[in-house]
């Protein structure tokens, strides 16, 4: 059981208690874990969109959609698989930072 100062007094009583013992004074409730889970949600889904976005910055550069020539070929399973697992694994971050953020 954990303990906390009266805001009053300055005396330390038990958490659980609504009302100071010493000063009779009501304590402020305790902020719920709830606020910290929401923004925990908020990093979540930008580094997924950041994952994404690079991914689709990579995608142009490296599948030949851009007018700039680069003087070394790039690999294919770079296009056709690991940036698409990247652009994949970016949104699915995204989607849990999104559903952790409205969960809670
Ligand atoms: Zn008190």
């Amino acid at each position: 059981m954990g303990e906390r100062q009266c805001v009053s007094c300055g005396k330390y009583v038990e958490e659980h208690l609504t009302d100071c013992p010493f000063c009779r004074e009501p304590l402020p409730e305790i902020p719920h874990l709830r606020a910290t889970l929401q923004r925990e949600g908020g990093p979540l889904i930008r580094r997924g969109l950041l994952w994404m976005l690079l991914a689709a910055v990579l995608y142009y550069f490296a599948a030949g959609y851009s007018p700039l020539d680069f003087p070394l070929p790039f690999a294919r399973v770079l296009t056709d698989y690991l940036l698409p697992l990247l652009f994949l694994g970016g949104l699915g971050q995204a989607t849990y930072g999104f559903y952790h953020s409205i969960m809670q």
